[in-house]
């Protein structure tokens, strides 16, 4: 079903051939990124999605590249840069709601916070809660295609 807010959705599409120019990337993405949103990412896993995030915090001055790693274990890292700071989650070991719950993602959907979720696909609430969604599909080895939907500065 088409709706207006769908209709009002932007498109931006990057083509990436190094791990390098994905973090690149996150950082041009950054521009596009303003609090308070919640983005969804979603792609296999090893397609790109923490290198993305690397350099979209880097984007915001939040944090290095290399001092952002994937919260695989701990689930939610927070880096504060000067107005705004990105949550980053990964919930691709999180399988049922109350799980989902314990992490208090609710609370953190705030004037101040961009929440960049990786496999947030899998809870029907954020496949429609969503402000953003971004989709690495790895091409071969060293490509990978992005795709960026939602509502961003045309
Ligand atoms: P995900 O979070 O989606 O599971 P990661 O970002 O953790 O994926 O891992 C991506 C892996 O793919 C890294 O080992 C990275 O070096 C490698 N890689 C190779 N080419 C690219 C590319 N163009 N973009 C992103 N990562 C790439
Ligand atoms: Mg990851």
């Amino acid at each position: 079903m088409a709706t207006g807010k769908a209709s009002t959705e932007m498109t931006r599409q990057y083509r990436t051939s190094s791990a390098g120019e994905t973090i690149q990337a996150g950082r041009d993405l950054a521009g596009l990124l303003s609090a308070p949103m919640l983005v969804v990412l979603t792609g296999d896993l090893g397609a790109g999605k923490t290198t993305l995030v690397k350099g979209i915090v880097e984007g915001f001055q939040a944090a290095k590249e290399e001092d952002v790693t994937s919260p695989t274990f701990t689930l939610v890292h927070e880096y504060r840069g000067t107005s705004v700071s990105l949550f980053h989650v990964d919930l691709y070991r999180v399988d049922t709601e109350r799980q989902l719950l314990t992490l208090g993602l609710d609370d953190l959907i705030d004037a101040n916070n961009i929440l960049l979720i990786e496999w947030g696909e899998k809870f029907e609430r954020f496949r429609t809660e969503r402000d953003a969604e971004i989709t690495i599909r790895r091409v071969d080895e060293t490509a990978r295609a992005i795709t960026v939907v939602g509502r961003l500065p045309s």
